[in-house]
């Protein structure tokens, strides 16, 4: 049972990486959050330690490309809360090959990409966007990248302008523009939607970060708690606004 005044957050692909340390700063801020990934039992066993050290976590099954599982778990929040304070879309693939130019990558490579990290992205926020809009002053994370940055990937001087990875990249400048668009239309709502750069962190999808996942889920937790007068429809990395 959660207080009626307790806000819930539900964080996609938590079950490791910036995800799962989201969900865990989110909680120890006294959110009820839902430990959200696309395999229960996975979720089941993410959460558990969560709960061992008496946080207020639980799981629920959300595969962001599987328009039923998001149907169910956005139909499951509605029964058991009525409401969704805070939505971290976070889960992301990156399957670039390496070895190929951006010429080269794979159709294959770009629509399974796109699947996730963009198309998931609305499939899931527009699911639940009429519990978004049922919370008081809803909250939207949408997790980018720099290397979603263009004017970055155009500048020399940019620490990411030899590593293009055309895949990923675009999907993460689609999701930028996702996050404009969107916080467009909900401009004169409570709602905000920001886009994040969590930094280069160590994870399995990042296995040369520079940041631990503390500091890594920093910026997708603080863009989850913004006040009434905090940004909307912005690109954020801890504390910086970064340019599209
Ligand atoms: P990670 O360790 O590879 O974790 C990715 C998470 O996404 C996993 O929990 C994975 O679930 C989940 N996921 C993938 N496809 C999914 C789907 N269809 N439905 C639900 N969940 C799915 O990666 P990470 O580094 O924590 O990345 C988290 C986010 O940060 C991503 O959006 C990534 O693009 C972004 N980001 C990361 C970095 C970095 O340096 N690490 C930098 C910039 C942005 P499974 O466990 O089931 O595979």
């Amino acid at each position: 049972m959660t207080a009626s005044n307790t806000r819930i957050a539900l964080v996609t692909g938590a079950t490791r990486g910036l995800g799962l340390e989201t969900v865990r700063q989110l909680a120890s801020e006294g959110l009820h959050v839902l430990l959200a990934g696309r395999d229960h039992p996975r979720a089941v066993a993410a959460a558990l330690p969560f709960k061992a050290d008496g946080l207020s976590v639980d799981a629920i099954e959300l595969d962001v490309t599987n328009a039923d599982s998001i149907r169910k778990a956005a139909q499951e929040v509605a029964d058991k809360y009525g409401h969704l304070d805070v939505l971290v879309n976070n889960a992301g693939v990156f399957i670039d090959d390496f070895s190929l130019p951006p010429s080269q990558q794979s159709l294959r490579t770009w629509r399974e990409t796109f699947d996730t990290n963009l198309f998931g992205v609305i499939a899931t926020t527009q699911a639940f966007l009429p519990l978004l809009r049922a919370a008081p002053a809803a909250r939207i994370v949408n997790v980018s990248s720099l290397l979603g940055s263009l004017t970055s990937h155009t500048d020399p001087a940019s620490p990411i302008f030899d590593f293009k990875m055309p895949a990923y990249d675009a999907s993460k400048s689609a999701l930028n523009a996702w996050t404009v668009h969107l916080a467009h239309e909900l401009r004169d709502t409570a709602i905000k939607v920001n886009a994040v750069h969590p930094g280069s962190v160590k994870t399995d999808m990042n296995s040369q970060g520079e940041l631990d996942v503390q500091t890594g889920a920093r910026t997708s937790v603080e863009m989850a708690l913004l006040g009434a007068d905090g940004p909307n429809g912005g690109f954020h990395h801890l504390g910086e606004v970064l340019p599209w």
